[in-house]
């Protein structure tokens, strides 16, 4: 083989090398989690902008237990109206994406249901978020009797998810009643719903928020995220 044919077919090589890498629909976070597009993201949205900010915004260890990010928008988003959820060691996002900043939201949410799993005894055996919580549910249950709200009385005191719960609070209370009231108590109406999603909305406010004001509202959950955060 000739130097020329040999700088020929290495060029070959090298082209649709690269025309792979263009035509390959994924990308990496951290080097190590694929991100695949199962359904194509709106055009004003770069997958490799928003996975490049995350990896600025969250310490690595802290997604250890992800396998992989699959953009698909799945039917039970419909049924539950949400946009993500971490499930078999994966985060699925829908592809209806807003913009970047909602994307990153989404993904940085699911990571903190992953990272909740793996450090679970860290954040949860001396109960003060769970007491903390709970407190919050309890001043959120005065507020709302003011108002005439007294269904669901007992599950105030329950800090797991339930779907009747989640539907009182969404719905029949109403989201806009519910951001008045819990104003400088919950971050969100959303945070509300269980503990679960209490430490997510938490983790989202440490990470690409406002930490200070987390630290205000929820100094114990502060206290926690700032620990594994360090870990
Ligand atoms: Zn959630």
């Amino acid at each position: 083989m000739s130097v020329k044919n040999r700088n020929n077919i290495e060029d070959y090589i090298l082209e649709s090398y690269n025309k792979h890498l263009k035509d390959r629909k994924e990308e990496t976070i951290f080097g190590s989690i694929t991100a695949y597009i199962v359904d194509e993201l709106p055009e004003h949205i770069d997958l490799q902008s928003v996975l490049k900010k995350i990896e600025n915004l969250i310490p690595e260890h802290l997604t250890y237990s992800i396998d992989a990010i699959y953009i698909e928008h799945l039917e039970e988003f419909d049924n539950r109206s949400v946009n993500a959820v971490y499930k078999n060691s994966s985060i699925y996002i829908t592809n209806f994406q807003d913009d970047e900043a909602d994307m990153i939201d989404d993904i940085v949410h699911e990571i903190a249901h992953s990272a909740e799993n793996m450090f679970k005894k860290q954040l949860y055996a001396d109960e003060n978020i769970q007491k903390e919580f709970l407190g919050k549910r309890k001043r959120l249950l005065d507020l709302l009797r003011q108002e005439g709200y007294t269904e669901y009385e007992a599950a105030f005191n329950n800090a797991d998810y339930s779907l009747a719960f989640d539907t009182y609070l969404h719905q029949t209370v109403g989201y806009p009643l519910l951001r008045a009231l819990t104003q400088g108590l919950f971050l969100s109406p959303y945070s509300v719903t269980s503990l679960r999603e209490y430490f997510a909305i938490g983790f989202e406010e440490y990470f690409i928020r406002d930490e200070a004001y987390l630290r205000k509202v929820s100094p114990q959950l502060y206290e926690k995220i700032e620990l594994i955060a360090s870990y």
